[in-house]
C-alpha cells in the first residue's frame, strides 16, 4: 500500500519516542543481491514519553523473522515500517531482514559502488538497512559484526576481532542511527597516526580503491591539521583509537561524518597536483575539517530532530570557516564566503524555496540540506559571536559541550548557554532561526555641527508562508573615514534592533565617509544610494578588506547594469580605480584576484530584477563580455607585468600563497586571451605542470572555440580518471559560447563515459549548463526542456540528487513572460510525470508555489 499523498511533518508535533535503546548488535552477511542483516536491540520504556506506540521505521526491507525476548512475533508491516505489541518492561527485539545493495540506486542505506559496499544513513537511510527507531533523538551504542570474503571491512568505533572473513567493531559512544556506517571492499590505505594532547594514540587511515593511493597525502595532512586545530581552538580531543576515512565514487553529498568512519565523495578527498585544482585542494582541506569537527558538533552532541539540522551544520560550517581563515587568508576566506552566500543562499531566500534556518515543516528532509541551513546557519553563529564577543563565545561553547555531551539538542539549548553565560536576552536574536527571507537594511546620514548621524531602517520582504516580519537583531560593524582617507573612527559594532534606529557620532570636524557592514557583519542586503565617487573613495582608502572589495563590486554592478540597460560603455573611472588596486604589489595576489572578479550573470539578473527591470540573459552576457574586453584594452600595458608577478617559480604547492598567485594569473589570462585570440592560453595549456593552470587555459580555449585539439589530448590523457573527466565534461559546457551550450551538453550526454547514474558525472554536465547563464536561459527554452528531461529520468533512480538539481529553476519568476512560461511548463512536466518521488514532488510543488 502506498500513501495517496505524502505526509508533511511539523516541528510543533515533536514527541519523544516511547522507548530508549540500551544497545544495538548488528550482524551483516554481505551479498550483492541478498545481504542478511540480523539485529538484536535492547529496548526499555522511556520515562520521558507518554506515547508507548512501538513503531520501527523500515523501507524496502524483506522481513525474514522477528522475535521479542526469544519468542517469535508477527508485526504489522506498512510501507514505512512496522508496529508490534511489546511488553511494558525492558525487552530484547531481534529481527532478520534481507536487502539488495546492488539494486540500490538511490545511494541511501547500504549500496554498492564499483564492487565496494558502503552506506549513507543521514538523514533517513538506516531504515533501509533494518527496522529501527530511525530518528536522531534515539542514541545507543552499536556492536557490529560483518561477514564476507572482502579484505577490508569497516564500521564505527574501535576494531575488535578481524580475521577469517569476519570483522567486529564496537562503538562505545551512544549515537543516533544516522551516524551508522559500514564499508567493505578491496581497499588500500594511507596510514598515519596522531597523539591527542592528553596522550591518546589514534591510528589514522585513508582508504581508497587500488591505484588512488597517490592522491591521499593532502587529505591525511588536512586531517592531522584539523585534529590539532580543534584541540587548540575549541579544546576538543578525539575520542576513539582509530579514525577512518573512505573515498567512494558514487555519493550523493560531499562527505559524511559517521562516527569514526567518515565516508567521502572521492571528489571531496582525493587530490594531486596533476589532477586537482587549487580550489579542489582548498575545498578538500575544508571538508575534511568539517567532517572531523562534527565529531563534537553533531556526533557527541547531536540534533533532537531534523528541524534542528542547523544546530550541527551551521555551527560546523562556522568552525570550518574559522579553520580555513586560520590556515589561509582570513579576508580572502570571508569575501569568498560572501560571494558564495550571495550566489546560493540569497536566491534561495528570495525565491519560492525560502525557508527559515530552522524550518517548521517538511515532507522530505533531504530537500533541506540547503544553503540556508548551512551557510546562513553559519552566518547566524558568526553574528552571535560578534554580539557577545570572543571571550563570551568561548565560554558559552565550552558550557555547551559540558552541559550537553551525549545529548540530542535543540536551538533553544544552544541559545540558552549564551544567555546563561552573558545574561543577555536572545529572544529577538532567535528570529534569525525562525524567520525566513533576507533582511534589507537602508541607511541615511546627516551631518550638523560636528555631529554625524546614521539612521538605519530594516525590513524583510514577505516569503512563502511568512507574510508578517518582525525586526531582527542586526550587528552592523561601522568605521568612519575622513575626506582625506584617514580612519577617524575604527570599527564599532552597532546593534540595530528596531525598525528604525539612529546612531550619533560627535566631534567630527569634517563630514565623514562611512564604511558600513564591515566584514559583512550581518547577512543582509544593504540598500544605500551611494554615488560612484564615494565607492571609488572607499575602493582606494577603506581599511576593511571586505568593504574595500564591496566598493569595487558596487562600481562593477553599477557599470554593468548601465551597460545592460542603456548599452553604456563600461565606467572608465571604475576601471582606472580598480587598476590601481590590482597592480598594487603590496596587496595579497589572492585579494587582487578577488578584486578582478565580476558579479556573476545570475547575480546581475537579480540586481536588475530588484530594480524592476526584467533581466535579458543575452544582454547581460553581452555587457559582461564588453566589460571584460574594455578592461583588457584599458589595462593592456599592465598585463605582461601582472602575468610575470603571478608566475610561481617554486615547485607546486597548493598553499595560500601559491594559489593566490595562480588565481591572479588566471584572471590575467582571461584578459590576455581577449587580446591575443588565445595563443597565451594555448601555450599555458601545453606547458602547465598542474591542473589549475591547465584547466584555466582550457576554459579560455573552449570559450574561443579553438579547443578541439586540447580537449582531445586532455581526454586521451585522463580517460581513466573519473574526477578529471568530470572537469572535462563540465568545462566544455560551462565555458561554451551560450548559443551552443545546450547542444554541447546534449552531445556529451551521448558520450560513452557519460554515466548519468553517477552523481558527480550527472552534476558535472547539468550543473555546468545551469552555470552558463545565457546558455541555460536560451530564449527557445531548450535548456529548460533538456534539464527537465534528465531530471525526470534521474528521479526514478536517485530522487535526492535529482530534486537537488531541480533548484536550478528557483529563480524562474525573475525572467520575462515567455521564459517564465517555458520554465513553468518544464516544471509542470516533472510534476505530472508518473511515479514522481517524494523528494521531487515536494520540490516541484514548492518551486511552482
Ligand atoms: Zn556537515
Amino acid at each position: 500500500m502506498k500513501d495517496a499523498s505524502p505526509q508533511t511533518i511539523y516541528l510543533k508535533d515533536y514527541t519523544p519516542f516511547g522507548y530508549v535503546v540500551e544497545g544495538v548488535e548488528l550482524t551483516f552477511a554481505l551479498a550483492p543481491e541478498a545481504t542478511r542483516v540480523k539485529s538484536r536491540i535492547r529496548f526499555a520504556p522511556n520515562p520521558d514519553a507518554t506515547d508507548r506506540t512501538f513503531f520501527l521505521h523500515g523501507e524496502d526491507l524483506t522481513l525474514i523473522s522477528a522475535a521479542i525476548d526469544g519468542t517469535p512475533v508477527t508485526p504489522t508491516l506498512t510501507e514505512q515500517g512496522l508496529t508490534c505489541e511489546v511488553p511494558d518492561a525492558p525487552f530484547t527485539w531481534e529481527a532478520e531482514v534481507e536487502i539488495a545493495p546492488a539494486k540500490n540506486t538511490a545511494l541511501e542505506g547500504l549500496y554498492m559502488s564499483n564492487g565496494m559496499y558502503c552506506t549513507q544513513c543521514e538523514a533517513e537511510g538506516f531504515r533501509k538497512i533494518t527496522y529501527y527507531p530511525d530518528r536522531p533523538d534515539v542514541m545507543a551504542t552499536f556492536d557490529v559484526r560483518i561477514e564476507s570474503d572482502l579484505p577490508v571491512m569497516l564500521s564505527n568505533g574501535n576494531p575488535g576481532t578481524q580475521d577469517g572473513g569476519v570483522a567486529e567493531w564496537h562503538d562505545p559512544w551512544p549515537k543516533p542511527s544516522y551516524l551508522f556506517a559500514l564499508v567493505a571492499g578491496d581497499l588500500e590505505a594511507r596510514s598515519d597516526s596522531f597523539t591527542t594532547r592528553s596522550g591518546r594514540h589514534v591510528d589514522l587511515n585513508l582508504w581508497v580503491r587500488p591505484g588512488d593511493l597517490g592522491k591521499t597525502a593532502w587529505g591525511m595532512e588536512a586531517l592531522r591539521t584539523s585534529m590539532r586545530w580543534d584541540e587548540e581552538v575549541y579544546g576538543r580531543e578525539y575520542d576513539l583509537d582509530v579514525f577512518n576515512i573512505v573515498a567512494v565514487d558514487d555519493f550523493n553529498m560531499g562527505a559524511m561524518e559517521n562516527k569514526g568512519l567518515n565516508i567521502f565523495n572521492s571528489s571531496a578527498v582525493l587530490a594531486s597536483q596533476d589532477t586537482s585544482t587549487d580550489a579542489n585542494f582548498e575545498r578538500i582541506e575544508a571538508i575534511i575539517a568539517h567532517e572531523y569537527f562534527h565529531n563534537w558538533t553533531g556526533n557527541r552532541i547531536t540534533c533532537r530532530d531534523w528541524f534542528q539540522l542547523c544546530l550541527k551544520e551551521g555551527l560546523t560550517v562556522f568552525r570550518d570557516s574559522q579553520f580555513t581563515a586560520d590556515q589561509r587568508s582570513a579576508p580572502v576566506k570571508r569575501i569568498g564566503d560572501v560571494i558564495d552566500l550571495r550566489a546560493r543562499q540569497f536566491p534561495e531566500d528570495q525565491g519560492p524555496l525560502s525557508h527559515p534556518v530552522r524550518p517548521e515543516s517538511f515532507q522530505e528532509i533531504n530537500n533541506f540540506y540547503t544553503a540556508t541551513v548551512y551557510e546562513k546557519g553559519a552566518e547566524v553563529i558568526g553574528m552571535l559571536k560578534r554580539l557577545v564577543g570572543d571571550e563570551a563565545y568561548d565560554k558559552a561553547v565550552a558550557l555547551y559541550f559540558e552541559r550537553h555531551d551525549g545529548q540530542a539538542c535543540t536551538i533553544e539549548d544552544w541559545l540558552q548557554v549564551f544567555e546563561d553565560t552573558t545574561g543577555r536576552d536572545l529572544s529577538q536574536f532567535k528570529r534569525w532561526y525562525t524567520q525566513s527571507g533576507t533582511p534589507r537594511l537602508s541607511v541615511e546620514e546627516s551631518y550638523e555641527g560636528a555631529r554625524y548621524t546614521l539612521t538605519f531602517r530594516q525590513r524583510t520582504p514577505a516569503t512563502p508562508g511568512q507574510s508578517e516580519k518582525l525586526p531582527q537583531v542586526l550587528p552592523v560593524a561601522v568605521g568612519l573615514l575622513s575626506p582625506g582617507g584617514e580612519e577617524v573612527l575604527p570599527t564599532q559594532l552597532l546593534e540595530v534592533t528596531e525598525p528604525e534606529q539612529s546612531f550619533t557620532f560627535d566631534n567630527m570636524p569634517d563630514r565623514p565617509i562611512p564604511s558600513l557592514l564591515r566584514g559583512f557583519s550581518a547577512p543582509v542586503v544593504l540598500e544605500r544610494e551611494s554615488d560612484a565617487a564615494e565607492q571609488a573613495f572607499l575602493l582606494a582608502h577603506d581599511t576593511d578588506p571586505y568593504c574595500r572589495w564591496e566598493a569595487g563590486r558596487g562600481l562593477a554592478r553599477g557599470s554593468l547594469v548601465a551597460s545592460v540597460v542603456d548599452g553604456a560603455d563600461p565606467d572608465g573611472a571604475w576601471l582606472d580605480a580598480l587598476q590601481a588596486v590590482v597592480t598594487d604589489p603590496a596587496l595579497d595576489p589572492a585579494y587582487r584576484a578577488l578584486m578582478m572578479g565580476l558579479p556573476t550573470q545570475s547575480e546581475l539578473a537579480q540586481a536588475l530584477y530588484e530594480k524592476g527591470i526584467t533581466p535579458d540573459p543575452d544582454a547581460i552576457r553581452d555587457a559582461v563580455e564588453a566589460t571584460v574586453r574594455a578592461t583588457a584594452d584599458r589595462w593592456a600595458d599592465d598585463l605582461p607585468g601582472l602575468s610575470e608577478e603571478a608566475r610561481v617559480a617554486e615547485p607546486y604547492a597548493p598553499d595560500a600563497q601559491q594559489s593566490g598567485k595562480r588565481a591572479l594569473g588566471t584572471r590575467v589570462l582571461s584578459l590576455v586571451s581577449r587580446l591575443d585570440g588565445g595563443s597565451a592560453a594555448e601555450a599555458q595549456f601545453e606547458a602547465a605542470d598542474n591542473m589549475t593552470l591547465k584547466l584555466a587555459a582550457l576554459g579560455n580555449l573552449v570559450r574561443l572555440e579553438r579547443a578541439d585539439d586540447a580537449l582531445a589530448a586532455f581526454e586521451a590523457q585522463w580517460k581513466d580518471d573519473r574526477l578529471v573527466m568530470d572537469k572535462w565534461f563540465g568545462i566544455q559546457i560551462m565555458s561554451a559560447p551560450a548559443p551552443v551550450a545546450v547542444e554541447r551538453a546534449e552531445a556529451l550526454t551521448g558520450h560513452a563515459a557519460f554515466d548519468w547514474t553517477n552523481p558527480n558525472r550527472f552534476r558535472a554536465v547539468m550543473g555546468a549548463l545551469v552555470s552558463n547563464h545565457a546558455g541555460f536561459h536560451r530564449a527557445d527554452g531548450a535548456g529548460y526542456d533538456f534539464l527537465a528531461g534528465w531530471l525526470a529520468r534521474l528521479d526514478e533512480k536517485n530522487p535526492q540528487t535529482a530534486a537537488r538539481m531541480a533548484t536550478a529553476f528557483q529563480t524562474w519568476r525573475r525572467y520575462d513572460d515567455d521564459r517564465q512560461a517555458k520554465m513553468r511548463a518544464a516544471l509542470e512536466s516533472l510534476r505530472d510525470k508518473p511515479k514522481l518521488s517524494r523528494d521531487m514532488g515536494e520540490m516541484v510543488a514548492r518551486l511552482l508555489g
